[in-house]
């Protein structure tokens, strides 16, 4: 069966995608209680602790187990991946369940990793403009040079440059030329008269972000697109 290449992550690509399922939906409870033995083996328990569920780390062998929260616990588990050799077959079993889609081992261009199944069956996206109202983001340097090209100067002015660490230019998205505070909606945005759907005036060229969103199936439950969501909108 052919594989899109853009499903596919090295393992140290798979760590980073893990890293940020963790830092944008925060601690997810019951997820990490099925990933911490892939991880970490006979180092994590979890139980019941004065009538509250505990997880414990055990962080070096011969050490006694020790309580965690679950932000730090996810802190830790990210170390962990980064500096356990996990191997393709236990990186797609976390996957899948982190990223709630089938995920198996395999190689690309010769290296070791894992293949994401796409999710793009079964959605339909509803024209609520939801995603276009809640979700404050950046664009790509390839989206800001595309929109510099064509001289969408329109577009360019709800684009700030901030300077990071490093030097690296982030470009945020979409932010109010007369304010310089983000918009309450993207600008873009216009409702159809007479209905309640919305339409994207610049659809052609928008940014990566808006032609991604939303990633997978749980980043829509997790951030309210109703797109998997047979017999709405
Ligand atoms: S939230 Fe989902 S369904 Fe609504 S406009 Fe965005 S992608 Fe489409
Ligand atoms: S550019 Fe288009 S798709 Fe992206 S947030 Fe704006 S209206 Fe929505």
């Amino acid at each position: 069966m052919p594989q899109d290449p853009a499903n596919f992550l090295t393992l140290s690509q798979a760590v980073d995608a893990l890293a940020s399922d963790f830092g944008q939906y925060g601690p997810q409870s019951a997820m990490f209680r099925k990933i911490g033995p892939l991880i970490l083996g006979k180092d994590f328990k979890t139980g019941m602790s004065s009538g509250r569920r505990t997880n414990w780390i055990r962080r070096m062998e011969g050490c006694p187990h020790e309580p965690v929260d679950e932000t730090a616990l996810g802190f830790y588990l990210i170390h962990m991946l980064e500096t356990r050799n996990i191997n393709a077959k236990d990186m797609a079993k976390i996957c899948t369940l982190v990223f709630e889609t089938p995920v198996r081992p395999g190689k690309f261009k010769g290296e070791s990793g894992v293949w994401v199944e796409g999710q793009e069956a079964g959605f339909v996206c509803r024209r609520c403009g939801g995603c276009c109202r809640r979700l404050a983001n950046t664009c790509t340097p390839e989206d800001y040079c595309l929109w510099k090209s064509l001289g969408r100067d329109d577009i360019l002015a709800w684009v700030k440059q901030e300077v990071l660490g490093h030097g690296k230019i982030q470009y945020r998205i979409w932010v109010d030329p007369r304010t310089g505070k983000s918009a309450e909606s993207c600008p873009f945005l216009v409702g159809q008269p007479g209905s309640d759907l919305f339409s994207c005036t610049i659809q052609d060229v928008k940014p990566l972000i808006c032609r991604e969103y939303p990633f997978t199936q749980k980043h829509a439950r997790l951030t309210g697109c109703p797109g998997f969501t047979p017999g709405t909108g």
